[in-house]
């Protein structure tokens, strides 16, 4: 998952130690020695996260970053100041022009790279969703949801973790004054795990320190692995310093951390930041409604219909030509189900479709597009994924079909299932849509005629 990062600071030595650090991660580096060419460069490469110095002489960091800010191209790219000032007044001053962090001089690696990563992270699924989105507009089945965000006006729900409740009321005093967040403390990290859909917050703040052998970081690969709170915004915080707990926690899938203790301004615009992502994605999550479910999504399975993927396909083959990233499809065909339905009726059928449709969808990331092409032929698509990913991710699908025995009222132990599969890769920059799904067609059809229960990659079924 290597992307593409601007590096804007008018010292030639700075650009060169941090293209050099990230080069050797694989991020595809593009500097800009100016505010005026930062703005030029991020037009012309669209790169997928802007490191930005501050001072600089013809437009600092500040103008540059709340340009890109206020401009709708570019607004999604997340921004981190880098800085030797590490006045609070400044972090300030850089969150209210709506960066999403800062780095100070010397640069800490850890601090860089963890930082990257979940940036990236974050702005990948993001661009999945927003491409989703115009999907839906160009069927004729939505309306724009991105445009009216207004970031300072959104109200949120806000549960508070900390160590003790001594820290929650200092915590809870310093985010009274603001009437857009309401707050609730929470000091068992059992009960937070427990919540129920209602009570679930726009946003975490948990202390990576609790008590009674509570561990933050725990609790947050907890929330994070869990559906319910799978998109919840949350924020760490570390003890002062603690730049590898930081990193840590957000390699754990923390969206956001801060040093203990805290200012309650610069707390206060991060969770504002969470509150407003939170509502975004929600809010395309939930695009596809109602009419709109009709006619998108599958009624038996909930997945995705054969209309809906072959028009996204096209976006996502325009976006990999234009991201320089690859793509894999899939072609999923169930071994010999006519039997059955032949068997144990058409009813049952359907229960084994709909059990399939759900082992295929846990067992994949949030971005990649499932779908339903067919009676019992499924197409999935894998935005930003190498050759050897979609090998392990075939693989874990066939298992996860063959390994365990499908429910079936008429037959105890349940039935044994298996699942062929055919896998191409799209090389940006090549094939269209038609001809990739008819690649892995032919791969499945090898899979099936050598014996079925298998992956196929196309090049090899060639
Ligand atoms: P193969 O291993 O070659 O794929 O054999 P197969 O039996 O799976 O393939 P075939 O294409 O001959 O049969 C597919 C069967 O899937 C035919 C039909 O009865 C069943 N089927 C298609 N759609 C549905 C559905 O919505 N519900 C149920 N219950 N069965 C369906
Ligand atoms: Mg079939
Ligand atoms: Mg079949």
């Amino acid at each position: 998952m290597a992307g593409r990062i601007l590096v804007v600071d008018d010292i030639a030595t700075n650009r060169m130690i941090l293209r050099a650090k990230l080069a050797s991660s694989y991020y595809d580096v593009v500097q800009a020695e100016s505010g005026v060419e930062a703005l030029e460069k991020t037009h012309i490469f669209q790169p997928d996260l802007i490191l930005l110095d501050i001072v600089m002489p013809d437009m600092n960091g500040f103008e540059v970053c709340r340009k890109l800010k206020g401009d709708p191209k570019t607004a999604h790219i997340p921004v981190v100041m880098v800085t030797a000032l590490i006045e609070p007044g400044d972090r300030l001053r850089g969150l209210e022009c709506g960066a999403d962090d800062f780095l100070s001089k010397p640069i800490n690696d850890l601090a860089l790279l963890s930082r990257v990563r979940n940036l990236l992270r974050a702005k990948f699924m993001f661009d999945e969703l927003r491409l989703r989105d115009k999907t839906t507009q160009e069927l004729g089945l939505g309306e724009p949801i991105l445009d009216d965000f207004d970031a300072a006006t959104l109200p949120g729900r806000v549960t508070l973790v900390p160590t003790n409740s001594k820290m929650a009321q200092v915590w809870e005093e310093q985010l009274s004054p603001h009437p857009s967040v309401s707050t609730k403390v929470m000091l068992a990290e059992h009960e937070v795990i427990e919540l129920d859909s209602p009570d679930i917050p726009d946003v975490f703040v948990i202390h990576a320190r609790l008590g009674a052998f509570g561990d933050g970081l725990r609790l947050v690969s907890h929330l994070r692995s869990r559906p319910r709170t799978r998109h919840t915004g949350v924020i760490l915080v570390v003890p002062d310093g603690d730049q590898e707990k930081a990193a840590k926690g957000l390699d754990l899938g923390a969206s956001d951390y801060i040093f203990d203790p805290f200012d309650a301004s610069e707390m206060l615009v991060r969770i504002n930041s969470q509150i407003r992502r939170k509502h975004i994605s929600d809010r395309l999550r939930s695009n596809v409604t109602d009419t709109l479910r009709l006619a998108v999504l599958d009624p038996l399975t909930g997945l995705y219909n054969r209309r809906y993927a072959t028009q996204h396909l096209e976006k996502i083959t325009e976006r990999a030509r234009e991201s320089g990233k690859g793509f894999a499809l899939m072609v999923l065909d169930i071994d010999k189900f006519k039997r059955v339905n032949d068997n144990y009726g058409h009813n049952e059928g359907d229960q084994i479709l709909k059990e399939f449709s759900r082992r295929i969808q846990e067992n994949l990331r949030g971005v990649d597009l499932v779908s339903r092409i067919g009676g019992e032929e499924f197409l999935i698509a894998m935005p930003d994924t190498s050759e050897n990913e979609a090998r392990i991710a075939s693989e874990r699908l066939r298992k996860v079909i063959e390994q365990t025995p499908f429910p079936c009222a008429a037959r105890e132990g349940g039935l044994h299932i298996t699942v062929s599969i055919g896998v191409t890769l799209g090389d940006p920059g090549e094939q269209d849509v038609e001809s990739l799904i008819c690649q892995a067609d032919k791969a499945l059809y090898a899979s099936k005629a050598d014996g079925r229960n298998m992956v196929t990659l196309f090049t090899s079924a060639a």
